[in-house]
């Protein structure tokens, strides 16, 4: 009787990923014929979905009523990451991140709609936790013990987080010197094995690329790992379903005009971009969003791409301070540059006082607390507003990647220094 009733409630979801098709050389293969890269080309592969039987097949209203609000509520629009059945429990842990429509900055900027996506509220305080959680799932399924990142800080921290108090997977973390403390402390509070690199996020990569051939390991690396996009994607499922849940409408999504998003390995980018895409492949939602991303000045690699014309990135030596977004060449570039393109968005450059100023801005005027990365959609929020990019009648969702505690001290900068008194006649 027991067993029964514990079977009906994690009834197998059925599955529609029918393979990989490679983004650069567009070869299509078996899913479990790619683990990292093409073969062929080795370009970023795409997972692909059988649309036309989902459509028949699987009802929205019903999908976004389960009782289940992890990201496993989409499970038909979502890889095979464990054999039927079996609870896929690293993304089990979490549901959505709140959606918050800003008022003040509405009013502030003349525009009808604008939204905030906050992941600085997922377990380990950002966005990576999407993909970090999809790419444990992974690895359990196909029993891969020790799971490797390259991380700038915050996907590290989200691996970390998956494989506390698990004793079939363990994390071996590379972050670059200077890597914020706050990001730091929790890959080592979780108990992960971290190397800090001397050198930049992109020499980590490397090392951790080398890292996983020599000893085995599996590779999240972004870019690298086809699963991280598939995680990431979950936000827009997220926003399109708290955008129709906040219409009442009847309808189980709906999309919004603008999408602004900041950009580093441009891979979060190219996973909202592509869950936005799913949606729409299946009637779901009625047009893609305009995609608007957030690069680092100092980060210049993707913004020449885009300027340029082309889909090549060069290697150009990131300083910017905003950690999320610091890379000296995407790892996701030519999908980012798709993104924007194919929606008619642009790409917007931030420096970083405007990021420091907008951490503030933020903070005061909509009560997020967002770290420099994050903020980097405020401040093109702001500067695509003023370009014409966006119009007054425009629904914008900016999505918000890392929470601010991450990186204290550049938030310390923004936030001026406290007054230091002894007594009341002071104040
Ligand atoms: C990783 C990260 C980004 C950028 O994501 P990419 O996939 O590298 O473009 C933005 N903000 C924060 C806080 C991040 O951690
Ligand atoms: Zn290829």
């Amino acid at each position: 009787m027991r067993g029964e009733a514990r079977k009906a409630k994690i009834a197998p979801m059925r599955n529609f990923h029918t393979g990989f098709t490679c983004t650069a050389c567009g070869a299509h293969y078996p899913t479990n014929q790619i683990e990292y890269t093409c073969p062929k080309c080795g370009g970023n592969m795409d997972a692909a979905y059988d649309y036309a039987t989902i459509r028949k097949e699987v009802d929205p209203r019903q999908m976004v009523s389960r009782a289940d609000r992890s990201a496993w509520h989409y499970a038909e629009l979502l890889p095979r990451t464990a054999p039927s059945g079996e609870r896929h429990t690293p993304l089990a842990e979490f549901g959505a991140s709140p959606l918050y429509r800003a008022g003040n900055l509405e009013r502030e900027l003349g525009i009808r709609k604008i939204w905030l996506k906050d992941d600085g509220q997922l377990p380990s305080n950002s966005f990576k936790d999407r993909a970090s959680s999809m790419v444990v799932a992974q690895a359990i399924a196909t029993k891969r013990e020790t799971i490797c990142v390259a991380s700038t800080g915050n996907a590290a921290s989200a691996l970390a987080l998956m494989c506390a108090g698990r004793s079939d997977v363990r994390a071996v973390i590379f972050v670059p010197q200077g890597t914020p403390e706050g990001k730091l402390v929790q890959s080592l509070i979780y108990g992960a094995q971290v190397y800090l690199v001397k050198g930049s996020y992109n020499d980590a990569v490397e090392m951790a690329s080398a890292a996983c051939q020599r000893f085995g390991w599996y590779n999240r690396s972004t870019g690298t790992n086809p699963y991280t996009r598939e995680g990431k994607k979950t936000a827009a499922f997220e926003i399109c379903e708290q955008l129709a849940l906040a219409d009442g409408a009847a309808a189980a999504f709906r999309a919004p005009d603008v999408m602004i998003v900041p950009v580093g390995d441009g891979n979060i980018i190219s996973g909202i971009h592509k869950g936005y895409k799913d949606l729409f492949a299946l009637g779901w939602i009625d047009r893609v969003p305009k995609f608007i991303g957030a690069t680092a000045a100092k980060a210049p690699s993707l913004f020449r791409a885009w300027q340029s014309g082309g889909e090549q990135c060069q290697l150009a030596p990131s300083t910017t301070l905003a950690s999320g977004i610091s890379v000296d060449i995407p790892a996701d570039g030519a999908m980012a540059l798709r993104a924007v393109r194919d929606t008619g968005g642009a790409l917007i450059e931030c420096e970083d006082e405007e990021l420091l100023d907008g951490i503030a801005a933020l903070a005061r005027k909509a009560a997020v607390f967002a770290e420099p990365s994050a903020a980097a959609s405020y401040v093109a929020l702001v500067k695509a507003k003023a370009q014409g990019l966006i119009g007054s009648t425009d629904e914008v969702v900016l999505q918000l990647t890392g929470n601010g505690l991450k990186d204290a001290k550049s938030a310390l900068r923004a936030a001026g220094a406290p007054r230091v008194v002894s007594s009341l006649d002071e104040v």
